[in-house]
């Protein structure tokens, strides 16, 4: 098969589609014909080597597909698929190809009406909006909450997600465009970040209130380093930091004692512990189809690229470039 499969980590240069074996489902295993993979910032830093990886390495962290072997012992009653269903697929690698091997427990069959495209488009990102809205901070109805990078493919989500539930959203981006795209997907404000910007400003004028009652409940943060600092600022007392990426770099070390003077609190989720057993795997993705069916997360696709070396190159090249909002897909077959 073809797969983009990395020797070592470095620049786009490391990236090659080259033929590569098929693998084997083993227990708790199942092989999935992947129709679309998605891109998703990731991929650049298991490329760029921000998070260390054993070598070689497929690319690719989600597919849709079909499944075409399960893994000895696999019971197509208790995993919900069997060959020759449509399922979407969370993999830790291995989705830049065209034969995906996923584990039972994060791969969920398709629900009628729900195409590969759209199940590759939304699991991975979809996933991460909907747990992290429950878990890293419990989004309430009324809640003033801030989505950095809101024009994003995770950006979009979450906005819409928060403003679903009912809280008032207040979205960041870089250009006018994106912004337009940011409101569209429920942020009631959007404010243009960059130099000489005054977002901390706005913000308070937007949320009232005096001294360390200004400010948003929650920060939903994937640029990272350049916005980090930022956030302190933007919160209110008792106010919620999630810290979800690193688009602009890694965040650097703080001290605690930074917390003190609003008991602000700090986490860094990665969406694999929060959908980790089978059962919280398949509970949040049906939801996430079911709030797809009713209406309530329009799915925004930025572009399909081939899986070829030059493709993902340009997936990576556009992702990182700032060029996209919505989801960027690799299409496969
Ligand atoms: P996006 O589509 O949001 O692309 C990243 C966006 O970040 C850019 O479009 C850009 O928007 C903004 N950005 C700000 N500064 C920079 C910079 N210096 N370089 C590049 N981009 C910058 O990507 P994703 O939706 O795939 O991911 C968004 C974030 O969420 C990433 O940090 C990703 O790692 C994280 N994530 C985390 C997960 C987890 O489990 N913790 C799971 C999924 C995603 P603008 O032009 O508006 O500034």
């Amino acid at each position: 098969m073809q797969a983009c499969q990395l020797q070592e980590q470095g620049d786009l240069d490391v990236i090659q589609v080259r033929e590569a074996e098929v693998p084997t489902p083993g227990k708790g295993q199942v092989l999935i014909k992947t129709e679309y993979a998605g891109v998703n910032f990731i991929d650049t830093y298991q490329r760029g080597g921000i998070y260390k990886l054993p070598m070689p390495w497929t690319l690719g962290n989600e597919c849709a597909g079909e499944v075409v072997a399960l893994g000895e012992g696999v019971d197509p009653t208790s995993v919900g698929f069997n060959v020759g269903d449509k399922v979407a697929a969370y993999t830790a690698g291995g989705s830049f190809a065209q034969y995906t091997l996923a584990t039972t427990k994060q791969t969920i069959k398709l629900p009628s009406g729900v195409s590969t495209k759209d199940a590759a488009t939304l699991i991975l990102q979809g996933l991460t909006a909907l747990t992290f809205v429950r878990e890293a901070h419990e989004v309430k109805k009324g809640q003033w909450i801030l989505v950095q990078a809101a024009a994003g493919g995770l950006g979009r989500l979450l906005c819409q997600l928060c403003s679903h539930i009912g809280a008032k959203v207040i979205g960041t981006t870089s250009t006018e465009e994106k912004a337009q795209l940011a409101k569209e997907a429920g942020a009631e404000h959007v404010i243009l970040y960059g130099e000489g910007r005054d977002v901390v400003g706005e913000v308070y004028k937007l949320t009232g209130g005096e001294g360390i009652e200004r400010g948003v409940h929650a920060v939903f943060d994937g640029v990272g380093k350049d916005t980090f600092d930022m956030d302190f600022d933007l919160l209110r007392r008792k106010g919620t930091l999630v810290t979800l990426g690193n688009a602009s770099g890694p965040v650097p070390p703080f001290a605690p004692l930074k917390l003190g003077p609003k008991n602000l609190k700090v986490c860094r989720p990665v969406l694999n512990q929060y959908v980790y057993t089978a059962e919280e795997f398949h509970s949040y993705a049906t939801e996430l189809f079911e709030i797809v069916k009713q209406g309530h997360l329009k799915l925004a696709v930025h572009g399909e690229y081939p899986l070829t070396t030059e493709g993902i190159k340009q997936s990576q090249i556009d992702i990182t470039g700032r060029k996209t909002s919505g989801k960027l897909l690799i299409k496969v077959a």
